[in-house]
């Protein structure tokens, strides 16, 4: 089963354009807008005005943090006024928020994401407080997706260069992917797992260019996080987008909470599984650092030892997920080893 946005529009101002584009989705007349109180104070009226002039109706739901609760509440909210859209307006919150609620409530789902710090715009996955797994489930994904690459652009640099983390997280993902059909015959895509790893090395190709953080820079990342969640609708499942590097990040989520954003720990977790599949580690710790993003566990506020405490418990956070971390078992100080070789401490 794909299931794939409908509608996607990438550009320099098309916040502008929110209200036709959501018309254009579908016979809409009433939507709810799920944001934070920051961007609603930077972006509100240019989202109402919008949304108003294409004759639709709006009710702001407006939250600082993002927990399974909340998305419930939205869910219920929007069923009670029938809309027929959630848009989530914001980082990764707002958005993930939105695609729980609208999976709850099986109400369409548009995403306008105003970063890009990781795949979530585009992808069917939600990750949260409150839900009893650590990692992403599966929730909606949007119908549509607006990204104004004006605003993307605006967003805090760190965000973006955070963005760039999980495009490269896409090659050790792949690759655990196909680690997966071959020792315990898992189903692999072949296409899904090539739009994958185009974005990937595309940073790999640009990460010296992508530094400037340019409109044109912003877009092509923005472009290629899009088509990373794509590319797991494809799949019907996260695996094109997240293997053994992401459970590094998750188990880093545990046991080092608030330490490092979510690109930049998969970012870092992409340098050691490289190494470990034997792959040109180097290169990737390379682009990394010559955009700017971490690449030690010092650079993230994070000592040695938590950073091979998180490589070891990586492989018991998804049990189900086969990986390189399943099959090699690495022990303390075989985790240890690896993260000095790969320059990560
Ligand atoms: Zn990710």
């Amino acid at each position: 089963m794909m299931e794939l946005p409908r509608r996607v529009l990438v550009g320099q101002g098309v916040i502008a354009e929110l209200g036709r584009f959501v018309r254009e989705l579908a016979s809409a007349n009433r939507v709810i807008v799920v944001t934070g109180p920051h961007v609603k104070q930077k972006l509100g009226k240019r989202v109402e005005d919008s949304l108003k002039s294409a004759g639709i109706a709006i009710t702001w739901f407006v939250s600082e943090s993002a927990t399974k609760d909340i998305a419930e509440q939205i869910a219920k909210q929007a069923t009670k006024e029938k809309v027929s859209h959630i848009i989530g307006l914001g980082g990764g919150k707002s958005v993930d928020l939105s695609k729980l609620a609208a999976f709850y409530s099986n109400i369409a789902f548009v995403s306008v994401p105003t970063s890009a710090s990781h795949d979530g715009m585009s992808s069917p996955f939600a990750s949260m407080k409150g839900l009893d797994k650590p990692y992403s489930i599966v929730a909606k994904p949007p119908a549509g997706i607006l990204a104004d690459i004006d605003v993307i652009a605006d967003a805090p640099r760190r965000l973006i260069l955070s963005g760039c983390g999980d495009l490269v997280a896409k090659i050790t993902a792949v690759k655990d992917w196909e680690l997966a059909r071959d020792d315990v015959g898992e189903y692999y895509g072949r296409y899904a797992a090539s739009l994958a790893m185009l974005g990937a090395e595309m940073f790999i190709e640009n990460a010296s260019r992508w530094k400037d953080c340019s409109v044109d820079s912003v877009r092509e990342i923005v472009e290629a996080l899009i088509s990373g969640g794509v590319a797991a609708g494809i799949a019907g499942s996260s695996r094109p987008c997240s293997g053994s590097e992401h459970l590094i990040s998750h188990a880093l989520d545990l046991i080092a909470p608030g330490k490092g954003l979510h690109g930049e720990k998969c970012g870092i977790g992409t340098i050691l599984m490289a190494k470990l599949h034997g792959l040109e580690w180097d290169k990737i710790s390379k682009a990394l650092k010559s955009i700017g993003s971490p690449t030690t566990a010092e650079a993230i506020g994070i000592d040695a030892e938590t950073m091979a405490k998180a490589v070891v418990m990586a492989a018991t956070v998804r049990p189900e997920r086969y990986t390189i971390l399943s099959k090699k078992k690495l022990n303390n100080a075989e985790a240890m080893k690896l993260i000095t070789s790969a320059g990560v401490a």
